[in-house]
């Protein structure tokens, strides 16, 4: 696989996640429900309650991204690649 391409993925899942808040089983309660706001990924859902739990969520997303990229074959992988940001730059 081509330096490039691996970058390309790295980038790709590290601007995926964001260190934020969210609401836990929505609605609110704010809003008549049972969710409460929680520290985690807004992304993913993921309560994470530390900058280091947060870099473990974003190691383990990282690495199962480029081992995915990495079984397929250069042109699949290169096809997936763009797949995958363009995705990405729509959420
Ligand atoms: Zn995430």
């Amino acid at each position: 696989m081509l330096s490039e391409t691996i970058t390309a993925i790295i980038r790709a899942e590290m601007g995926r996640h964001k260190f934020d808040t969210y609401v836990d089983d929505p609605p609110s309660t704010a809003q008549g429900g049972r969710g409460v706001v929680v520290p985690g990924c807004s992304i993913c859902k993921v309560r994470l309650s530390t900058v280091g739990q947060f870099v473990d969520h974003l190691t383990k997303s990282v690495v199962r991204a480029v081992q995915e990229a990495a079984r397929e074959p250069e042109e699949t992988a290169g096809a997936a690649l763009c797949s995958k940001v363009s995705k990405d730059s729509v959420n």
